[in-house]
C-alpha cells in the first residue's frame, strides 16, 4: 500500500524519540509484507512495532497492561489503523479520555475501488483532528501522468485491478499499490462491467 503517511509515522515517532517520549507504538497484524509487526516503508527506515493487532484484539486490554508497565507511557502510535474495528475506535477514544494519553492513527480512508474500508467512518468520527496527506509524487496519477490522482489503484503484474476482495496486501501475488486517478480507473472498470 502507498507508503507515505507510513514515512510520516516513522519521523513523527523518531521526533518524539528525540525528545524522550515514552511512546508505544502498534500495528495490524494482517499487514505483513515485511514481518509480522515491521512498521516499514519503501525508502525509509523500518521499526519492529510494541505490540500487534487484529480484529479480535481487545486494544483496551492490550494497552492497560503496558500502561501499567511503563506508568509514563503518554503517545500511543498506530499504523495501519484502516483495520481497527469500530468497537476497538471507541475503546481507544475511551483510553485517550481516561489515561490521559495520546493517540495517533495512520490510515488510508479508501480502498482500491476508492471505497471507505468498514470502519472509515468511525475513525473519522472520532478524530479530534485529521490530516491529509500529499505529496508532488503521490497526486500524480501513474497511468495517465496528470496530477489529479485521488485513488490507491491496485496492480497485479502491473496491470490495474478495479475489482475483487477489499484487503489484499502487497507483495503476494505481484500486487503493488499506486496512486491513479478517476478517469483511469473508470476506464478499466467500464471493460469489467
Ligand atoms: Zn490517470
Amino acid at each position: 500500500m502507498w507508503s507515505w503517511k507510513t514515512e510520516k509515522l516513522l519521523k513523527d515517532i523518531l521526533k518524539e524519540k528525540n525528545k524522550w517520549s515514552n511512546i508505544l507504538t502498534l500495528t495490524a497484524k494482517i499487514d505483513n509484507r515485511k514481518g509480522i509487526g515491521l512498521i516499514s516503508s519503501r525508502n525509509w527506515l523500518n521499526i519492529k512495532a510494541d505490540k500487534v493487532y487484529d480484529k479480535n484484539t481487545k486494544i483496551k486490554n492490550l494497552l492497560i497492561n503496558t500502561i501499567k508497565e511503563n506508568n509514563d507511557i503518554i503517545i500511543v502510535f498506530i499504523d495501519e489503523a484502516q483495520f481497527l474495528t469500530e468497537k476497538q475506535v471507541y475503546e481507544l477514544k475511551k483510553l485517550v479520555i481516561d489515561k490521559k494519553i495520546k493517540c495517533y492513527t495512520y490510515w488510508l480512508l479508501t480502498d482500491f475501488q476508492n471505497n471507505f474500508f468498514e470502519w472509515s467512518y468511525a475513525l473519522v468520527k472520532e478524530a479530534k483532528k485529521i490530516i491529509k496527506l500529499e505529496s508532488k509524487y503521490s497526486s500524480i496519477c501513474k497511468i495517465c501522468k496528470k496530477n489529479n490522482a485521488n485513488i490507491n489503484g491496485r496492480f497485479i503484474n502491473w496491470k490495474l485491478v478495479t475489482q475483487w476482495k477489499q484487503v489484499w496486501i502487497e507483495g503476494k501475488k505481484n500486487i503493488t499499490y499506486k496512486t491513479i486517478c478517476n478517469n483511469c480507473f473508470e476506464k478499466e472498470n467500464k471493460k469489467k462491467i
